[in-house]
């Protein structure tokens, strides 16, 4: 059996077992007369998700929509084979980053470059999916649900350029991918994800304030789940990003050096992974998810970029 869980309002989580741990990435099944699932995770784990999906009785022509809230690998790295699976479903993605799914040969290749060897043990190659059934969609478009149930779909850059974020009005939930940041098992604090090549602080610091003028009754973070209570934990996201950014930006200033930026911020934000968690995975859920490194790659890029004047903001 899949580990799947009843959420409120006709929701269901739906484990996507990447990396073979439990509770890294979700994918949320919105039971509608036209059924959609938002994100789908890698590739190398995309069958616990077909299998979810079936197990909750979904036939290969049941599925409606895949949204997919951006295209880094571990959220869409399988809507090829769920595509493939669900030969119905229309798959929807920012227009930013709709051609990559069409032809993800760049996407593959760039991957491969940033994972290394976890391109092979964790992710695995997005398959190409057929224009017609790829809807790029910008601020303001939604989705019709059937029943009178909408899905609005939100321009959230600052994570990436491409990313998405999706409401459903009528339950208040809104699906925010890695806008948020990430807060999975055995951790104590929402982790800002600011990964290259991407990542924007202030675009990203403009989407959390947008989220916040929402009210949204409940918040889902891709990895893993919902926060609660919304507010404080859009606010709790909002001022670790600020911290993070700021303890970057002064590591950035006494040595302009990736490894000093690193392992400042890997001494500074220690205390967020639960030493005294029972949970073995634990600390490799986030080291996968929202690593040292890679924040500090994203932020010092996007740090280089201001000073260049390259940035969006
Ligand atoms: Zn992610």
């Amino acid at each position: 059996m899949t580990a799947s869980e009843v959420l409120s309002g006709g929701l269901r989580a739906i484990d996507t077992m990447t990396a073979g741990m439990t509770k890294v990435t979700a994918g949320y099944l919105l039971d509608a007369p036209r059924p959609t699932l938002v994100e789908c995770g890698p590739a190398l784990s995309v069958a616990a998700v077909i299998d979810g999906l079936r197990e909750l009785g979904m036939e290969p022509g049941d599925l409606a929509y895949l949204v997919l809230s951006h295209i880094h690998l571990d959220h869409a790295g399988g809507a090829g084979d769920v595509a493939a699976a669900f030969p119905h479903a229309t798959v929807v993605v920012s227009e930013v980053g709709a051609r990559h799914l069409v032809d993800p040969e760049r996407l593959n290749a760039s991957s491969r470059r940033v994972y290394g060897e976890l391109m092979d043990e964790v992710y695995g190659d997005c398959t190409p999916i057929d224009a017609a059934r790829v809807r790029g969609v910008a601020d303001g478009d939604r989705l019709d649900l059937g029943g009178g149930r909408f899905l609005d779909l939100l321009y959230t850059p600052g994570h990436a350029k491409h990313h998405i974020a999706a409401f459903d009005a009528d339950a208040g939930a809104l699906f925010v991918g890695d806008s948020v940041g990430v807060k999975m098992p055995g951790m104590t604090a929402i982790r800002p994800a600011t990964p290259p090549p991407d990542f924007d602080l202030v675009l990203a610091q403009r989407t959390l304030d947008r989220y916040r003028a929402l009210e949204p009754a409940v918040v889902y973070l891709a990895h893993y789940g919902a926060v609660d209570p919304p507010r404080e934990a859009l606010n709790e996201a909002a001022d670790r990003l600020r911290l993070w950014a700021e303890t970057a930006a002064e590591a950035y200033a006494e040595h302009a050096e990736l490894d000093h930026v690193t392992e400042t911020l890997g001494r500074r934000f220690a205390d967020e992974v639960d030493v005294a968690s029972d949970d073995p995975d634990a600390g490799r859920r986030v080291a996968l998810l929202s690593g040292y490194r890679s924040n500090a790659m994203g932020l010092v890029r996007y740090f280089e970029q201001r000073a260049e004047g390259r940035t969006a903001t």
